[in-house]
């Protein structure tokens, strides 16, 4: 029995809570006891996502090394993983940003652990794009652009953008041309990615929201502001202020 636990669905983005029906998982033990995986298997986690809306398939598989553990023959180490389904970590990005951006986005996420010199170089390209894009910023280099956008930003996003750009050789290569491929670790991709994460959130979402919120409030004006005309039109009693 599965103790319920805490998911964010990759496909949707929704915090839930997983109970059993929703979860399964298993261990297999290969009988391949010869060969240099000696006492190996494999182990599933299946979450299917309870949002209606989605009901997508989370499917992990890991190799793992078995041995004892308190009294039992089962896994005690994961030796690799894969993430099957979806194939990456990728958070989902509305439509309103543009496709370029989203793609190189996606795919920066889906061969992060491949090839973590190809993820960089599109994630680095995903920065840029977002810069000319977002803020129309255009210069020879992505440093010179970033640099510009020291004057854009509040203190807390500039800094963050600081922080990754001089960690090994992502800053290193910032003069150089965006598509040159450099040679960073997995995690340095991934900070790369963190950093796209947060802020397409910061920019494009924010600047989304705010204009639906505003296109909100001018429609609840106007709808307001005709009633009230309709009313003085038909001379309707007006409640007294202090009812209202
Ligand atoms: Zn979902």
């Amino acid at each position: 029995m599965t103790e319920p636990f805490s998911f964010v669905c990759d496909f949707c983005g929704q915090p839930t809570t997983i109970t059993e029906p929703n979860y399964s998982s298993g261990n297999i033990d290969f009988s391949t006891k010869k060969s240099e995986h000696e006492w190996c298997g494999f182990s599933y986690d299946a979450v299917a996502c309870p949002n209606p809306k989605c009901k997508k398939l989370t499917f992990k598989i890991s190799f793992v090394k078995y041995g004892m553990y308190r009294g039992e023959f089962q896994p005690v180490e994961t030796i690799q993983k894969w993430d099957l389904l979806p194939e990456s970590s990728a958070k989902p990005q509305p439509n309103y940003i543009p496709k370029a951006i989203r793609d190189d986005y996606y795919e920066a996420c889906r061969i992060r652990d491949l090839s973590a010199k190809a993820s960089a170089t599109l994630a680095r390209r995903c920065l840029q794009g977002m810069i000319h894009d977002f803020w129309s910023i255009e210069k020879p280099t992505l440093k010179k652009e970033i640099d510009a956008l020291q004057s854009e930003v509040d203190v807390p996003t500039w800094n963050a953008i600081e922080a990754v750009r001089k960690v090994g050789n992502i800053g290193a290569h910032m003069e150089k041309d965006v598509n040159l491929i450099i040679d960073v670790e997995p995690r340095e991709a991934q900070l790369l990615i963190g950093l796209i994460e947060t802020l397409l959130k910061e920019w494009y979402v924010a600047k989304h929201d705010r204009e639906e919120h505003f296109k909100k409030l001018e429609a609840l004006a106007q709808k307001i502001a005709t009633a009230k005309k309709a009313g003085k039109g038909k001379g309707a009693k007006v409640a007294p202020a202090a009812k209202i």
